[in-house]
């Protein structure tokens, strides 16, 4: 049967319905010959992902059992010219980056953690070792399921990403960021250990001292060298309540000054747990404006506390303290007085709920149930995320914030500090050159779906214009979550570290067979 796969060279588009039956009829025969203890779906329909720009229909969907299931995948896919292989998270996803247009797709999730009925047991299961501080998760596990197993044992990891409904595996082929990044550094640097299986179809421990490589490698590794089946999870004791504050400000420069003060606290100092920030549109606009600040229904924007010397968009800080249930409620207010007294927002316009840890790191979830409701979470998202060197922030503030999105995106514009010394280098992730500072930019378009909304082509050329503002005024950027569709574009992105990627990439998946959506690397023979 292999020889035979050998012999077929499955063209990039079929030219027709019944080439492409041979080819998925030799391909099932193939696949059925591997005898997996997981399941095969041949899908007979294109599908997209949460961006919902690009269509495509892979050849099979593998449900591995286990990264057994997925090593013979991988080798079988090796003996035939042309297949590809993307591992699919929760295909939350943009521009494609988990697809495998007439390829093998390998969904993660059906590793899952607790589905461990129907022999899905191996790779799924979720293990906390409570005296050491860390979680053994299945990487299509879903970092709300290792949330919710930890916190039974009194424990939580440290790094986050604001929506938890993606995989352990998918982020960490990123890196994970939100608020509490600037302590922690991002996801990837809360791992100690992973397993793998490379393009080679090998299943291979790594760490930063064992096959350490291979580790490095595969963090922030856009999918290129391996699929994660498992990964260790540093985990902290876990904080049971959080205060959630807002405060809000009308000059980009004292915002910058309180948010880099605020990521920048010696350790032992007295500070807060997270720290975030977004832009928004002066105005009543209710999703775009004053009413996306407030955290409390009792509590709304006052705008004539807005000082008269405001622009067309104004700036909120994000930040949240850890408390204990059982904390003095006046304790936790003199921190966080002490902490804001220091801040230079508008005078009054704060805003604050107390919660669980729990309700505060699912926060987002409330957010998708309300936009499934209108229908704008199936809408096409056009999102664009960056990398923006603290040198340039204030620049791309008055070019973008201010000029071309005065009006708002239709969803939140996130900008706050992160700390390159808490990114290791040695991974795949690429961020500007610059100092110690630099900023996450995440502009998260939740528009109707046209009619109702604009045409999301519009939106796309949205984007490309900003990139295209921060290029002429010379802006050093690096886009999060990149997408390309040209090696010489990548090689840009890359920089001086592109010929390191590309020998990874020879040494791992020396076919490039893995992950073709993200349009990197051509598959070889
Ligand atoms: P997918 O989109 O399915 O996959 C992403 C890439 O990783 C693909 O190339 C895929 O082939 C590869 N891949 C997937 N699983 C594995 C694996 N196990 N091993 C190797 N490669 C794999 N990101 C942040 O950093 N912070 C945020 O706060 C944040 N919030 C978000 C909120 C929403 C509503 C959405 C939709 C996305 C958000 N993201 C955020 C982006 C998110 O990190 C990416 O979408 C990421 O790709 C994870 O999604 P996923 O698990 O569905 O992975």
């Amino acid at each position: 049967m292999i020889a035979y796969l050998e012999r077929v060279s499955i063209p990039e588009q079929p030219n027709n319905n019944e080439e492409e039956d041979d080819v998925v009829s030799i391909l099932r025969n193939g696949l059925d010959d591997l005898q997996i203890q997981g399941n095969i779906e041949y899908p007979s329909a294109a599908s997209k992902d949460f961006g919902g720009l690009k269509l495509t229909k892979p050849l099979a969907v593998i449900k591995p059992a286990g990264a057994e299931d997925i090593a013979k995948v991988i080798e079988l896919v090796s003996r035939s010219p042309n297949l590809t292989v993307a591992a699919n998270g929760n295909g939350h996803s943009i521009n494609g980056q988990a697809m495998a247009h007439k390829g093998l797709i390998i969904d993660m999730k059906s590793m899952e953690s607790f589905n461990n009925y129907n022999n899905y047991y191996y790779n799924n299961k979720m293990d906390v070792h409570v005296d050491q501080m860390y979680a053994d998760v299945g990487g299509g596990a879903l970092w709300s399921e290792v949330l919710k197993r930890c916190v039974l044992f009194g424990l939580a990891p440290r790094s986050w990403t604001d929506y938890l409904e993606l995989t352990v595996g998918g982020t960490l082929s990123n890196a994970g960021v939100s608020g509490q990044a600037f302590r922690f550094g991002p996801q990837t640097e809360n791992v100690t250990e992973l397993e793998v299986v490379t393009g080679k179809g090998e299943i291979v421990a790594c760490t930063k001292n064992q096959n350490s490589e291979l580790f490095y490698s595969v963090l922030g590794g856009l999918g290129q060298f391996g699929i994660i089946t498992r990964a260790r999870v540093l985990l902290q004791p876990s904080p049971q309540m959080v205060r959630w504050i807002r405060v809000v400000y009308s000059e980009f420069s004292e915002f910058t000054r309180d948010a880099e003060w605020l990521v920048t606290r010696a350790e032992g100092d007295e500070s807060v747990d997270y720290v975030e920030g977004f832009v928004f549109v002066n105005s009543d606009d209710p999703v775009n404006g004053w009413p996306s600040v407030q955290l409390d229904p009792n509590h709304p924007f006052d705008p004539t506390l807005i000082p008269t010397s405001a622009g067309p968009v104004l700036y909120c800080l994000e930040v949240v303290l850890h408390h204990g249930k059982n904390d003095c409620l006046s304790t936790v207010d003199a921190v966080v007085d002490r902490l804001l007294g220091q801040l230079r927002y508008c005078k009054k316009l704060r805003f604050q709920v107390d919660l669980s840890y729990v309700d505060f790191l699912s926060r987002v979830k409330v957010a998708e149930q309300e936009a499934k409701a209108n229908g704008n979470w199936d809408a096409p998202h056009p999102w664009l995320n960056l990398f923006v060197s603290r040198r340039d922030i204030a620049h791309f503030d008055s070019l973008v914030f201010n000029k071309l999105l005065k009006n708002g995106i239709g969803g939140p514009m996130l900008v706050y500090p992160l700390i390159r010394s808490k990114w290791d280098s040695r991974s795949s992730i690429v961020l500007p050159e610059g100092g110690d500072i630099f900023y996450l930019v995440a502009l998260l378009r939740f528009s109707p779906p046209y009619p109702k909304g604009p045409p999301p082509e519009d939106l796309v050329a949205q984007n490309r214009e900003i990139l295209e503002c921060c290029k002429r005024n010379g802006l050093n950027i690096k886009l999060y979550l990149p997408h390309y569709n040209f090696e010489q574009e990548w090689e840009q992105h890359f920089g001086d570290q592109w010929t390191r990627f590309k020998q990874r990439k020879a040494c791992f998946d020396p076919m490039a067979i893995l992950a073709p959506g993200q349009k990197i690397f051509a598959r070889n023979h």
